[in-house]
């Protein structure tokens, strides 16, 4: 029985350890984000998330009014 209350005194000690890596000592450090595909707006070519965008079909747009606009036409 003590073998296990050691153990749940290591992994408490073990949690503690980790979560103290895992917080910035000044708290001005911005939290880490996952890396997030980024897409261009078919209307203005803008990049944005993918998160952020709209979709609609195979094209994103960064706003309603882009998505309503549909995408642009190519200039070359
Ligand atoms: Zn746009």
């Amino acid at each position: 029985m003590s073998k296990l209350f050691l153990f749940a005194v290591l992994a408490f000690c073990a949690y503690l350890f980790f979560r103290s890596l895992g917080r910035p000592k000044n708290g001005s450090t911005r939290p880490p984000r996952p890396a997030e595909e980024m897409v261009a707006c078919a209307q203005c070519g803008v990049n944005l998330p993918a998160g952020e965008s709209l979709r609609s079909g195979e094209h994103s747009y960064c706003c309603e009014e882009h998505r309503v606009l549909g995408p642009s036409k190519p200039r070359h």
